[in-house]
């Protein structure tokens, strides 16, 4: 059985050799996927860090609405919310560091 080449950004797996990965890696869907993945990288990083430095919107919490929306000064997550989208921040961090170059220099969230 041959080897698979499985691409992260893609979430899909495919016979590896050099002219299928080369067809993968230059292809329009993978650059696109590759992009949403550094943007949702860099979003919920950016999510986390704006919810945590916020305090819980008690109107929100209470009453599952709140007039302000997303741009309430408080935070509309629960504990839950945010500690799944904490661990999803370091998830892909580690996985990002596993697959990017390691000289890249650590960001500072
Ligand atoms: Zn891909
Ligand atoms: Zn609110």
């Amino acid at each position: 059985m041959g080897k698979r080449y499985y691409c992260d950004y893609c979430d899909r797996s495919f016979q590896d050799n050099m002219h299928n990965r080369k067809k993968h890696l230059n292809g329009v869907q993978h650059h696109r996927a590759k992009k949403a993945w550094f943007d949702h990288f860099r979003d919920s990083a950016a999510i986390l860090h704006d919810e945590q430095t916020k305090k819980p919107c008690r109107k929100f919490l209470q009453k599952g609405i709140c007039d302000f929306g997303p741009n309430c000064r408080f935070s509309h997550m629960s504990e839950e919310e945010l500690f799944t989208l904490k661990r999803q921040v370091e998830d892909e961090r580690r996985h990002r560091e596993d697959t990017e170059d390691s000289n890249v220099p650590e960001r500072s969230v």
